[in-house]
């Protein structure tokens, strides 16, 4: 598996696919294949099970996310929303 070494899962591309493409193909294979720590339980578990669609394998955790990262950008923003509200309930 020598040869294969260099371009890892993009290999199965082959000769098809130009370099440039399939090195942008990685950019977002390698982090999509990654595991994630989960919210819930804290175990680095939480694999891609679909386009957007996070599943935790320890604890059964499932939600919506990045279609490539399980947060993009409008989830963390969500996230800070979420903690200035708690803030503002403690505050009242
Ligand atoms: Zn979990």
């Amino acid at each position: 598996m020598a040869r294969t070494k260099k371009v890892k899962s993009a290999a199965k591309f082959r000769a098809s696919a130009g370099l440039s493409v399939r090195r942008k193909w990685l950019e977002i294979d390698i982090p999509q294949r990654q595991k994630y720590v989960c919210k819930r339980c804290g175990k680095r578990s939480v694999k891609r099970v679909g386009s957007g669609i996070w599943e935790c394998r320890s604890c059964g955790y499932k939600f919506a996310g990045g279609c490539y990262l399980p947060s993009t950008v409008a989830t963390k923003i969500i996230e800070k929303e979420k903690i200035e509200s708690e803030k503002t309930v403690v505050e009242q």
